[in-house]
């Protein structure tokens, strides 16, 4: 079961059990080829632990690709707690996993994932350094991580609608779908730009607001996929790009903050075949990652600003060696980052 959803076996998988503090759950270390591995906690209400096990396994090596290719010194690794049925003491059981933490001793990074916040990142911190996504001191980067993952799904858009239609995205129609923490902010990057843009979000008051604000359009969730665009940029959940969105998909180039956008793999040759440039997601989300390893790194908002705008011309590299070999670009990305995940060298 593992072996189907993972390429490749993980450096270690851990398990955590703490029945009094309710702690119950995986880290997977997937490579520490180019320094700890990091990625963040994610809690959530499993039926099995095989099941939580095979999520981390998956997220981890998720994580190992897009920090590679994001070229920060960190390995890739990911932690899922089972979320308790019943009561429990949530301060308690983040303290329990900041010990587990603690005790890899800086083999892996935790932050926060879907599920856990800054309280609970804090309370890791009670019991390991080995933490990231607390609150930002002056000077040093840290704090919310959206407006930089927002910062880079834009450049990434810049750079590939260069390639895709030879010109800026001024003027250029953009359907985002899901106007949260980062399309949102995508979004008024997009209208500074001179943008045309369509929004949609199942909030459909946040859609309205943000519409009016930036004179924007809105379409229903149902119509976004499909309306007349020249970008899509899916900003909500996963699996955005499955073959009922692709039947009614009018735009030619896709670009957006959402993980793991395709519902499956062979959707990358259906967008190629169609010649709708797709740009990577994890290779254009990287923003927020950045981010969070520059808190753990001890680096400045400027070291951040520099990688996640690089992630314009990376794209773009990326974008452009795809259609040079006439493969995908998903499996252009991939390659990429696995190229880049060994140790690095220090001058
Ligand atoms: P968010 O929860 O703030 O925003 C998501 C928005 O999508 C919400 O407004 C929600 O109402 C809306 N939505 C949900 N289902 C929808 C649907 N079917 N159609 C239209 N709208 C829908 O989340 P976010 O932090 O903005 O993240 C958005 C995506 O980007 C997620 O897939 C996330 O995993 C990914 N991502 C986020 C970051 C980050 O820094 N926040 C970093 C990397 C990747």
């Amino acid at each position: 079961m593992v072996a189907a959803t993972t390429r490749s076996v993980p450096e270690e998988c851990i398990r955590l059990e703490d029945k009094e503090a309710g702690l119950d759950g995986f880290i997977v270390i997937h490579s520490t080829a180019r320094g700890p591995a990091a990625g963040g906690c994610r809690f959530w209400s499993y039926d099995t632990p095989e099941a939580a096990m095979v999520d981390a396994m998956r997220l981890a090596e998720g994580m190992s690709y897009k920090n590679a290719s994001a070229e920060l010194p960190l390995g890739g690794g990911k932690a899922v707690l089972r979320r308790p049925a019943g009561e429990f003491d949530r301060r308690r059981l983040f303290e329990a996993f900041g010990r587990a933490v603690a005790r890899l001793d800086g083999r892996y990074v935790t932050a926060e994932d879907v599920g856990t916040g800054l309280e609970d990142m804090e309370n890791i911190a009670h019991a390991t350094r080995h933490v990231a996504g607390r609150t930002a001191r002056p000077g040093f980067a840290g704090g919310d991580p959206s407006p930089w993952t927002a910062l880079g799904v834009f450049e990434a858009m810049k750079a590939a609608a260069a390639i895709r239609f030879g010109g800026s995205l001024a003027g250029a129609r953009v359907a985002v779908q899901g106007v949260g923490n980062v399309g949102g902010r995508l979004a008024r990057l997009l209208a500074d730009e001179g943008a045309r843009l369509v929004l949609a979000d199942i909030d459909t008051q946040r859609a309205q607001a943000l519409a009016s604000e930036l004179g924007a359009e809105v379409a229903s969730i149902a119509d976004i996929a499909g309306v007349t665009a020249d970008v899509f940029a899916p900003c909500a959940l996963g699996g955005a790009l499955d073959e009922a969105v692709l039947g009614v998909l009018k735009a030619a180039l896709v670009c957006g903050a959402a993980n793991n956008q395709l519902a499956t793999p062979e959707i990358a040759e259906v967008l190629r075949a169609r010649d709708i440039l797709y740009a990577p997601d994890y290779v254009v989300n990287a923003g927020g990652i950045i981010n969070v390893a520059a808190e753990y790194l001890g680096e400045s908002e400027a070291d951040v600003r520099g990688r996640v705008v690089a992630i314009g011309p990376r794209t773009a590299g990326i974008l452009e060696m795809a259609r040079a070999e006439g493969l995908t670009s998903a499996f252009v990305a991939d390659r990429e980052a696995e190229a880049k995940m060994r140790p690095l060298c220090v001058a």
